[in-house]
């Protein structure tokens, strides 16, 4: 990845000579100030930034490398959802949860550049192993390892696009039953007709169509048949040993979506608490799931809030600019750097 993306940026040198004046880099991990790079969840270790740059490039490019969720964070601010306000909070879900503390403008970045790593806060199961190495870290709790472990799925290689297709399914299942409920009920709500459905278990997603008449589920253990029909919007369950019964059809994909959403308010309560943040902003999967589960997220968001907050509790937004907030970022990053230098 170094040695494509240094070739790529040594082409540009090539063709815009003289004119290349700042890089702006955006990478899914913990960038320390002498740019080393850590992604834990990609098995990326101790990477030297430094070997991106152009060796001839004349004059040398102001250099800015930095966390993708602290680059959000800031492009936000700059010029998204965050913008005015006071101390901004945001939170980008991928695989893990990232996110930074912006003070008035100023991106907080720590004394190490670390700062931000909220998903390794113990919000989570302390049962949960987390890439980082640690115990019960809060990303475990939120991001789509968090829903597949809710259904009894292997944990998905790419967490993003599971999560959006649990999201997007359930969504399709009952929009309005998403929209509304306690945190852990399943709905009652009829279940589309065209919903796809899926059996929760420790075997892999096993699949039956709802309009081809076909079971809609199985037992998890050994695959059989059970009753349940999806079609009816009566979710069946499956004994699966020691006591507990798993959820199957599309019912599943609602309670696992409305556990993550409420998990994912309680720990943005003790963020707000904490950081006495004036707004938050939710980017990646957080935004889908704030789009999917509003109510869960509020729910557990204002149950965790103290009390002198809750008569106006902080806004909790989707992030404005989207997939494009670290690389806005990091570009808003490499001009600051790059203007003390145009004078
Ligand atoms: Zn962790």
């Amino acid at each position: 990845m170094v040695a494509a993306i240094h070739s790529a940026i040594g082409r540009l040198c090539e063709q815009y000579p003289g004119r290349l004046r700042a890089l702006g880099v955006s990478v899914p991990g913990t960038v320390s100030r002498d740019l080393r790079l850590d992604a834990t969840n990609v098995g990326w270790h101790d990477v030297d930034l430094t070997a991106l740059w152009p060796p001839t490039a004349d004059p040398k490019p102001v250099f800015v490398a930095g966390n993708d969720a602290s680059l959000a964070a800031a492009a936000e601010s700059a010029r998204g959802a965050a913008s005015g306000a006071r101390v901004a909070l945001h939170l980008l879900i991928a695989g893990g949860l990232g996110g930074a503390v912006v003070d008035q403008g100023r991106l907080l970045n720590g004394a190490s550049g670390f700062s931000g790593e909220f998903g390794h806060m113990p919000f989570g199961d302390p049962a949960i192993p987390c890439p980082c190495g640690a115990h019960g870290c809060w990303g475990t709790a939120v991001d789509g390892t968090a829903l597949a472990r809710h259904l009894g799925h292997r944990p998905p290689r790419d967490p993003v696009t599971y999560a959006r297709r649990i999201i997007a399914s359930a969504v399709a299942a009952s929009p309005a039953a998403v929209a509304s409920g306690a945190p852990g009920d399943f709905p009652a709500a009829p279940i589309a007709a065209d919903a796809p459905v899926f059996v929760t278990g420790p075997a892999d997603v096993p699949t039956a169509d709802a309009r081809a008449g076909t079971p809609a589920s199985v037992d998890a253990g050994s695959g059989a048949p059970v009753s349940g029909d999806a079609r009816s919007g009566t979710p069946a369950s499956v004994d699966v040993g020691a006591g507990a019964r798993v959820v199957v059809g599309a019912a599943a994909e609602l309670g696992a979506v409305r556990l993550v959403a409420a998990a994912l308010g309680r720990g943005i309560a003790g963020l707000v608490n904490a950081l006495d943040a004036d707004l938050v902003t939710l980017g990646g999967v957080g935004a889908d799931l704030l789009s999917a589960a509003e109510d869960e997220i509020q729910a557990s968001y204002r149950a965790g809030l103290m009390a002198i907050r809750r008569g106006s509790p902080p806004p909790i937004l989707p992030a404005a600019l989207g997939a494009d907030g670290p690389i806005a970022g990091a570009a808003e990053e490499a001009w600051s750097s790059l203007i003390p230098h145009l004078a």
